[in-house]
């Protein structure tokens, strides 16, 4: 299990080895999808943004096939306590109370997430670790929690890096496009599946270079950093979804899957 010890919100490798058949297993109370790769199985996780610093357990089951007992083994995920700083931000007031105009296109936009992010379950499809979309400071981090003009609270399920509006975003491994998008809230938005239940977002481009359904190489040009939708200046918002949550896209890049 990669890392030992996580933070809420952080991703998580599971590796078997050994196992001629597909292992099943839970982290805590979220289920382990497991997908084969060279020498086993693996499966990727997100530890619960709410969770609280206690070990989490790990179980994972490995079928014994015909002539043998399954094998049940067992584990503990440390899990170290978060810290998610307080920030108030000031943006345009219409992403705050966002005219009855912009309603339709909002529930637009929340059904192309909906249906990008309902891809057919199957193993990844990327061999290289993740690597950063651009090459620039980190300017605000997962789970930060931001009062919007002194009234709107919203948590931050990304990572923020700084850029100049044009500057080259790439994509951050193997995968295929499963939206682009001009959004509301997001703006210019471009969502890469990477199999194995694993999505990355790249959002408020000024330029999307890039259609649905195209395949993308790890540092394939993505689109350019911009300052579409809602945002306090141009940067780039990159998320990561693992199984359905939210995860801190730090956390996916310092795993090794190689
Ligand atoms: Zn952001």
């Amino acid at each position: 299990m990669q890392p030992g010890t996580a933070r809420p919100g952080d991703a998580v490798v599971v590796t078997v080895r050994g196992a001629e058949d597909s292992p099943t297993g839970t982290l805590g109370d979220r289920e382990l999808r497991f997908w084969p790769i060279p020498g086993g199985h693996q499966a990727i996780a997100a530890v619960d943004v709410e969770a609280k610093a206690d070990p989490l357990g790990l179980e994972v089951q490995l079928p014994g096939g015909e002539n043998a007992d399954d094998l049940q083994v067992e584990g503990t995920l440390e899990v170290a306590e978060a810290h998610f700083p307080e920030r108030a931000l000031t943006v345009a007031a219409r992403y705050v109370t966002p005219p009855p105009s912009v309603k339709k296109w909002i529930a637009e936009d929340q059904k192309a997430f909906t249906r990008a992010m309902a891809q057919p379950p199957g193993p990844r499809l990327f061999t290289a670790n993740f690597d950063w979309p651009v090459q620039s400071m980190l300017t605000a981090g997962f789970g930060d929690l931001r009062l919007l003009n002194g009234r709107k609270q919203s948590q931050h399920f990304g990572t923020d890096l700084d850029g100049v509006t044009g500057d080259p975003v790439f994509a951050s491994n193997d995968g295929a496009v499963v939206l682009s998008r001009e959004c509301y809230t997001s703006g210019n938005t471009v969502l890469v599946f990477h199999g194995a239940g694993l999505y990355t977002a790249y959002f408020h481009l000024s330029k999307r270079e890039v259609k649905t359904g195209e395949k993308v190489a790890r540092g394939q040009r993505l689109g350019r950093v911009g300052a579409t939708g809602r945002v306090t200046g141009p940067h780039l918002h990159f998320g990561v979804k693992v199984e359905g949550h939210w995860a801190d896209p730090e956390s996916l890049l310092r795993l090794d899957f190689e």
